[in-house]
């Protein structure tokens, strides 16, 4: 999970400041062909891209309507996923329409197109994370009535206004809100790692599209020692030079030398509210590090909590 946050403090519903005891999380998807998260949250911060006509949903009524959510999920400006949260998780949101609001954390999955299967399963993995984390963050039973629920079962529930989704959207791929709970669940009992987590990526030799690029850091295009189609061919040139990575197409790191010249590292306790993305941004310069912490403390899952101790890099 790549969590951030960006609290809409114009918004009249946080202006409202009722506070709630979150006993579930309502599942929803916006119903509008639009992944970016910037159409929804802003201002830019960098990574969200620019709105350029100003309609997030952080300022009194957006698109003149009383809606917030605590969540959006979606894609930044450089096309990767992430979660912001956009309301304390423990303030009254206006997302279900009904009593739902009094009790359930409310997020949005940014709908696409609803043909693209692999922005599909990012956004459905990255919505599991998401629950799994508040789960332990409120010691919720994902599995027990009524918890985690879609905004179709609201309704049929009698807590929400009378919409669809995210089943619409789910069904397509051969999901739905039991498989969903089911693997909450399951990222959940201990000692298991999430389906497809970062360890458990394993990227092609040969590439048909796009590139390994040799750099310091994604951002500074400028360091780039070469593009290469054949995963070995950069691997070999970051071995040769100390302080540079592989990064996949999309700006994740692939390859570090793991020649670690000095094997110290500090320490560094997660508080509330961070993440492995935001810890890599402010501690090692670049949020796309996150994958350097998973690597040295054997991370089974991007999921940590406030307590923990992580080892960072120097
Ligand atoms: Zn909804």
């Amino acid at each position: 999970m790549n969590l951030r946050k960006l609290i809409f403090t114009e918004n009249a519903c946080y202006k409202a400041g009722r506070k709630i005891t979150p006993k579930g999380i309502m599942v929803h998807s916006t119903g509008a062909n639009n992944p970016n998260l910037r159409r929804y949250v802003g201002p830019d911060d960098g990574l969200l891209g620019v709105n350029q006509y100003n309609n997030h949903w952080n300022q009194d009524r957006p698109d003149g309507r009383q809606v917030c959510v605590h969540a959006f999920i979606g894609k930044l400006k450089d096309g990767s996923i992430a979660t912001y949260q956009t309301l304390p998780w423990n303030h009254r949101g206006w997302h279900a329409g009904g009593d739902a609001n009094n009790t359930h954390i409310g997020f949005e999955i940014c709908e696409d197109g609803l043909t693209d299967a692999s922005y599909f399963n990012a956004v459905y993995k990255e919505a599991v994370e998401l629950c799994a984390y508040l789960c332990k963050e409120y010691k919720l039973d994902p599995m027990a009535a009524g918890t985690i629920i879609g905004h179709y079962e609201g309704y049929q529930r009698g807590i929400a206004s009378n919409h669809a989704d995210p089943r619409h959207w789910f069904s397509r791929y051969g999901k739905s809100m039991d498989t969903f709970r089911t693997e909450v669940k399951k990222l959940l009992s201990a000692g298991e790692p999430p389906a497809g987590g970062s360890e458990n990526t394993t990227y092609p030799e040969k590439l048909t599209t796009g590139y390994y690029r040799v750099r310091k850091t994604w951002a500074d295009a400028k360091s780039q020692l070469g593009a290469y189609r054949i995963l070995s061919n950069a691997k070999s040139q970051v071995d040769k030079n100390p302080g540079y990575y592989v990064f996949n197409n999309e700006g994740m790191i692939v390859y570090t030398t793991g020649s670690t010249s000095s094997p110290t590292y500090k320490e560094y306790t997660v508080v509330k509210g961070d993440s492995l993305w935001a810890i890599a941004a402010k501690l090692l310069g670049s949020g796309t590090r996150y994958t350097e912490i998973v690597k040295l403390n054997n991370l089974k899952s991007t999921i940590i909590y406030a307590g923990q101790k992580l080892k960072i890099p120097n």
